[in-house]
């Protein structure tokens, strides 16, 4: 298992390919380590005994110690400790932990590259474990490359007039692939050190120079990180907080004639793998999703609640009603996650999968109600978030002291603590870092809404219920 010194060190020895504010730059630059600070943590509290239970676990391909964000869940006990684990972690870092794109990628591979060999005779599975063995030694940190670029959504990837809106093989040599195209919104990429690339779609027969997954090291030749940064407001010297120590970048990654060798791909051709490969990122994600999102409504149920009771309003119905709401929210979607790990079942490769109706109802209630816990947060808090004087007016000799006075809401609480209460929900409320992890995210990451209500319905046994309506009714056909 890695230190995040050793996570940073291997970043700082990647060739240079992140383009961000108009320059080429390094993953030493201090707007990526700055970024990094999430995954760094992941490295950190895995040697921390208060977190260790949930970051270290078994290797059960060698039995080695690894981190949890390697490790391919084996029962109904590491889905729940992956979940919780999750929702932990985002609560330390204020909103997404970021790592968990590559390994829920990293568990889809591992039952569909098995699948593909048991119905092709492939040998996909044994690349993958090969892979997945390097994985968990080097303790590698992997950005999940899904979503294409899709064009006009109307069209399928080979309609497109241009093909490399989806991913794709443009040229095959008996040692591997060359690929083209992109994947948008790749959170973490240009701090990652592998980049795992898949279908984001189902695939026609004869779609398969789209059928395509791999893994490529971040830096490869011909790959292109164009990134974009968000963060919290930056603090005054005495008036850091915790919150504020954390960043995002996120990556357009372009593939330009990217060369992968063999035993980095794991699906080629197999259009139907492809569309399973897809379909079971976005399961585990969905999964995830039921940690996170319960993670980032703890967030924002506490601020709500710290700003009730600083405005001397906690205990008034209608704040009550609207903080059990934000509990009833977050708990259901924890509630359904859980409920996805009990009901998980085997894989033929021995992975465990998350049962689908349950990950995807959790996710879809998160996505549903995202902008209700942030409206609620909004109305309790009132203007300020929007409106308030940044720390360094805060210590400014001449206004500080009117900042302090006028932030003050009730006796007992310092200034300072309504300060920085208020602050906080303007981090949540007014930041970009809060806009694109937490709100837009919050609806699309894992697939847009839509996604999920298609999961729902293909895999919900309604006709059972219709049955149970006809039997009510007396109606016999
Ligand atoms: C902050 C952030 C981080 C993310 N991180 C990652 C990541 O790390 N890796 C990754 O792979 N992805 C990531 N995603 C991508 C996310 O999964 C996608 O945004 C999501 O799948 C939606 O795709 P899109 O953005 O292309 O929107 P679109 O697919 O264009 O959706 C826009 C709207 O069009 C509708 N629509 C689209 N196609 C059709 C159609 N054919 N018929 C009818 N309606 C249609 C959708 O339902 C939606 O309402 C991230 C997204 C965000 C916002």
């Amino acid at each position: 298992m890695r230190t995040s010194e050793q996570y940073l060190n291997s970043l700082f020895a990647m060739r240079k390919n992140i383009y961000l504010d108009g320059e080429l730059i390094g993953r030493d630059d201090p707007r990526i380590v700055r970024a990094s600070k999430a995954i760094q943590l992941t490295f950190d509290l895995a040697e921390d005994p208060k977190y260790k239970k949930w970051l270290v676990t078994t290797s059960h391909l060698t039995g080695k110690p690894i981190n949890r964000f390697t490790h391919i869940h084996q029962s109904q006990e590491d889905l729940l400790m992956k979940q919780e684990m999750t929702r932990v972690l985002c609560n330390l870092v204020g909103g997404c932990i970021q790592r968990c794109m590559g390994i829920d990628m990293m568990n889809a591979l591992s039952i569909t590259t098995k699948n593909a060999d048991i119905k092709y005779g492939t040998d996909y599975h044994q690349r993958f474990l090969k892979y997945l063995e390097y994985f968990q030694e080097n303790d590698l940190v992997a950005a999940g490359g899904q979503t294409d670029p899709k064009g006009d959504r109307r069209l399928r990837p080979g309609e497109q007039p241009d093909p490399d809106q989806y991913v794709r093989v443009v040229e095959r040599r008996p040692d591997g692939v060359v690929v083209c195209g992109a994947k948008l919104h790749n959170t973490m990429a240009p701090y990652a050190n592998e980049i795992i690339v898949i279908p984001t779609r189902r695939l026609m027969k004869d779609e398969k120079d789209w059928a395509i997954a791999f893994a490529i090291p971040a830096d490869a030749e011909g790959v292109y990180l164009i990134g974009r940064e968000s963060r919290f407001a930056e603090r005054a010297p005495g008036m850091e907080a915790p919150i504020a120590e954390f960043a995002d970048v996120e990556s357009f990654t372009v593939l330009d004639h990217v060369f992968v060798p063999n035993e980095r791909i794991f699906i080629n051709g197999e259009t139907e793998f492809g569309g399973e490969l897809a379909l079971l990122f976005a399961l585990y994600h969905r999964h995830s999703y039921c940690g996170c999102k319960p993670g980032m409504g703890d967030v924002l149920m506490g601020t709500t609640a710290l700003l009730a009771d600083y405005l001397g309003i906690e205990k008034m119905s209608h704040v009550r009603e609207k903080l059990a709401e934000m509990v009833s929210v977050a708990e259901l979607v924890f509630a359904a996650g859980i409920a996805s790990a009990v009901k998980s079942k085997k894989a033929p490769s021995g992975t465990q999968i998350p049962d689908i109706i349950y990950a995807n109802v959790g996710r879809r209630h998160a996505g549903h109600n995202i902008y209700h816990e942030y409206n609620i947060l909004c109305d309790i808090a009132g203007g300020l978030p929007a409106t308030l004087p940044l720390s360094k007016e805060y210590n400014h000799p001449v206004v500080g002291e009117f900042v302090k006075k006028y932030v003050t809401r009730r006796e007992g609480v310092s200034p300072e603590n309504h300060y920085r209460a208020f602050h906080l929900a303007s981090d949540l409320l007014t930041s970009e870092m809060a806009t694109v992890l937490g709100q837009i995210a919050g609806v699309h990451g894992g697939g847009s809404p839509i996604m999920e209500d298609i999961a729902v319905m293909s895999s919900y046994d309604m006709e059972s219920k219709k049955n149970l309506a006809k039997y009510l009714a007396g109606i016999k056909e």
